[in-house]
């Protein structure tokens, strides 16, 4: 017998209380007890939100949420500006062109950040729809400087930002309406600490204007049609209704922990497996700007990451995550947003550690460790 360790980036570990909550018998979704919970879910996201606007809930993954931000908001033909970092930076991009949308794309070299200066040339250039940034791109551990940006687009009156926030929202603080930031993405399997299968939006009123006028196809992502359904605390369509319940027990435990202690929590969770890696010699993939969910650590001289990962999987059923596209088998990835403590950080790298040792990379066994500890 072994205990499953779940260290990636997403999907992260579901606490038992929500589990639970989940594991009760499922009520029907047009009934007062679940209108009850539509309501309870809905003030609680507005609370993490930091918003005074809806926050739409929908039954997809969180590639749904970025695919129902655009194509509510963006006309075929009209150009929106990508911030393409990694992975997800890209399927802004893929989406964009799905849907006939013109995708400008901002090139930024992988680990990292993309300069708010670019963006402010790009739009004195061309008249843009959207921006799309990532506030913490997953596939490089990047965090992308969402408020500067904001800033920038607020200037534009016919442009808005949509902010890819799925591994940001509940981990730094992001405050929505503050900010000025138009369209707010987030997915259940991140820092909601919930099984995949829903996404969150939120959008400004300068956002909703641009839905009044959107004209590109679509009929299950329809955030009109949701908006209204969510005024009578129903949804368009069945919810993920045992994902909502358990959104309600993951957003009360949330309100229990208090925003600034969430914040402040995965900033020692970060700060501690940044400590433990430098301390034993390794180098951080993203060293200027790194997100505080996920941090991705290059492997060293000699070593594979795919190596590492599979190791933590085979002998300590543990799931970290390896790199994508050119940095599969560079990096390794361990994720520490959403339901962790210190105590997680210290298995994690203790696991590391131990294949690093046997797959013959020399160091101090056990330093990296000591340097977690130094924070608790
Ligand atoms: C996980 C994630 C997504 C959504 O991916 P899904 O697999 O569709 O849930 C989008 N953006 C970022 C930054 C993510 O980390």
């Amino acid at each position: 017998m072994m205990k499953y360790r779940l260290m990636a980036p997403g999907p992260t570990p579901v606490p038992e209380e929500v589990m639970l909550a989940m594991a009760k018998p499922i009520p029907h979704h047009r009934t007062p007890v679940f209108e009850k919970i539509v309501a309870e879910v809905q003030a609680k996201l507005k609370w993490l939100y930091q918003t005074k606007n809806d926050v739409i809930v929908l039954a997809a993954s969180g590639s749904g949420g970025m695919e129902a931000a655009l194509i509510n908001t963006v006309n075929a033909g009209d150009r929106v500006l990508v911030v393409n970092g990694g992975k997800f930076g890209e399927r802004f991009a893929k989406i964009a062109k799905a849907y006939g949308m013109v995708a400008d794309e901002i090139m930024v070299t992988w680990g990292h950040a993309v300069q708010p200066s670019e963006i402010e040339y790009k739009l004195a250039q061309n008249d843009y729809r959207a921006v799309c940034v990532q506030a913490s791109e997953t596939s490089t551990g990047v965090a992308h400087p969402v408020c500067e940006i904001a800033a920038i687009v607020k200037k534009y009156p016919g442009t808005i930002l949509i902010v890819d926030a799925i591994t940001a929202l509940g981990v730094v603080n992001m405050p929505t309406d503050e900010w000025g930031l138009d369209v707010v993405i987030c997915g259940s399997q991140k820092a909601l600490m919930l099984p995949p299968g829903i996404a969150t939006v939120s959008l400004s009123d300068k956002a909703w204007s641009l839905v009044e006028k959107c004209k590109s196809p679509k009929f299950y992502f329809n955030l009109k049609a949701e908006r209204k359904a969510l005024a009578d605390n129903t949804t368009a369509w069945t919810p993920g209704v045992s994902l909502m319940i358990g959104l309600n027990q993951a957003l009360t435990m949330m309100q229990q922990e208090g925003l600034q202690n969430m914040f402040d929590r995965h900033a020692k969770l970060a700060q501690s497996i940044r400590n433990a890696a430098q301390s034993i010699g390794l180098k951080l993939y993203a060293p200027e700007s790194p997100s505080n969910s996920v941090t991705a650590v290059v492997a060293p001289d000699g070593v594979n990451s795919s190596k590492i990962v599979k190791g933590l999987r085979d002998r300590f059923n543990m799931t970290i995550a390896d790199g994508q596209d050119d940095a599969k088998g560079k990096i390794f990835r361990i994720g520490h947003l959403g339901y962790y403590d210190q105590l997680d950080m210290v298995s994690v790298w203790a696991a590391v550690e131990k294949q690093l040792a046997d797959l013959g990379y020399k160091f101090e066994l056990g330093k990296g460790v000591a340097e977690i500890i130094k924070l608790m």
